[in-house]
């Protein structure tokens, strides 16, 4: 993630920003932030009360990505409609990045595998060539 979508994702959703979100691709930042927005909308932390309503956590690796949230009972007010809303912003964002290009958020087709046993990356098309012409010498136009 870039050093600017950390600030102002930060800024933004301090109760919500982890600093392990640091370490997710660039492609994947516009979904993080819709995830964000709407967990920051379901729940709105409490002015006065410390800590956030919702401890979020995602695991990313290998082109693969799935969020996972803990609602906190003692801070806001939680209902079944908040909590049903909140699975759902879960799945938007976990099908999204199944679907998403790490590199700029266009449509991934490929989950390719660096050569020597790299990570893996979910890539578009373009991406994926570009990944291929760097592997065999080769220079796209
Ligand atoms: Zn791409």
């Amino acid at each position: 993630m870039k050093d600017d979508d950390i600030k102002r994702l930060r800024s933004l959703y301090p109760r919500l920003w982890r600093h392990d979100l640091t370490r997710l691709p660039d492609g994947w930042t516009a979904i993080i932030e819709k995830l964000m927005a709407a967990l920051n909308e379901i729940q709105t932390p409490i002015k006065g009360q410390y800590g956030s309503p919702l401890f979020v956590l995602i695991q990313s690796s290998g082109g693969f990505a799935v969020a996972f949230a803990s609602p906190n009972p003692e801070l806001g007010n939680w209902t079944p409609e908040k909590s049903h809303a909140v699975i759902e912003a879960l799945r938007q964002f976990n099908a999204a990045t199944s679907e998403s290009c790490e590199i700029c958020g266009s449509p991934s087709v490929i989950v390719a595998q660096e050569r020597d046993g790299g990570p893996q990356h979910r890539l578009c098309q373009r991406h994926n060539e570009e990944q291929l012409a760097k592997y065999e010498g080769r220079v796209l136009q």
